[in-house]
């Protein structure tokens, strides 16, 4: 057992249809995550979330392996992404999580540490967050956690189309954080360092701000890769794997599907 050390991690995009994410993250959970001060999901866990009533066998099997972490001792901590903000208390209940929202401060061994998933912070992308202003209103989520569930799988598929051929035609500049947002959060949050995903572009970052430097990690997805950010009294560290041994048949761009 190792102690004083707490992942982040996010975008594991995770679904029936991509079976080797799932089983990496299982291992993820048993041998890196095991007796960590803390597990910090960050969002998009999965690929997609219709309400907790979810029945891809990956949200059961997912459900059990967390629970059984956080009776082990481990706090997880859950912060909705633009997949699966549906996610809520009851599924949060099962699986020994503990919800969080965007953004959530923390005291990350002694450096005060901003966390996101990071969609709120690419305001260039005009048309997602009006989108997102909409789907995210509390009356919005009321009534789409009161349709039917074939009507709710239904929308969800046709979201995620309308996503995917939106993304075609946009920038990959606008789908980055934009680094007047970043410094605002840092700013009004009084934070040294922001953690967060979403963009799929897992890197280290310093930003100066007011004569101070800042850092920004960025989460990695996991498509073709895997991996997390870990931070202990040091500091933190990014470390991000293929998720392949043999090239996957089917190359899927890295920043596929934020
Ligand atoms: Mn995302």
């Amino acid at each position: 057992m190792r102690s004083g050390r707490t992942y982040f991690i996010a975008d594991l995009h995770l679904t029936d249809e991509r079976p080797v994410a799932t089983g990496r993250f299982f291992r993820f959970l048993e041998e890196e995550a095991k007796g960590a001060d803390a597990l910090y999901i960050l969002g998009d866990l999965f690929e997609a979330w219709i309400g907790d009533d979810h029945d891809e066998q990956v949200a059961h099997d997912t459900a059990r392996r967390l629970k059984s972490l956080a009776d082990t001792g481990t706090p997880i901590f859950f912060m909705p992404g633009n997949r699966d903000f549906m996610l809520a208390k009851v599924y949060a209940r099962r699986s020994g999580m503990t919800l969080i929202p965007d953004p959530t401060r923390i005291n990350l061994y002694g450096t005060a540490t901003l966390l996101m998933h990071g969609d709120t912070l690419c305001i260039d992308d005009v048309a997602y967050q009006t989108f997102r202003r909409r789907i995210r209103h509390p009356f919005m989520l009321g009534l789409l956690r009161r349709l039917p569930f074939s009507w709710r799988r239904k929308m969800a598929s046709q979201a995620r189309a309308g996503s995917e051929s939106a993304k075609a035609s946009k920038s990959s500049d606008i789908m980055d954080v934009n680094i007047k947002a970043v410094e605002r959060s840092l700013r009004t949050h009084h934070a040294q360092r922001l953690i967060h995903g979403h963009t799929h572009r897992p890197a280290k970052h310093i930003h100066l701000l007011d004569g101070q430097e800042c850092e920004r990690w960025v989460v990695p997805d996991w498509y073709i890769r895997w991996g997390y950010v870990l931070c202990d009294g040091h500091g933190c560290a990014l470390k991000a794997e293929p998720l392949f041994t043999e090239p996957p048949e089917h190359k899927i761009a890295s920043n596929q599907g934020q």
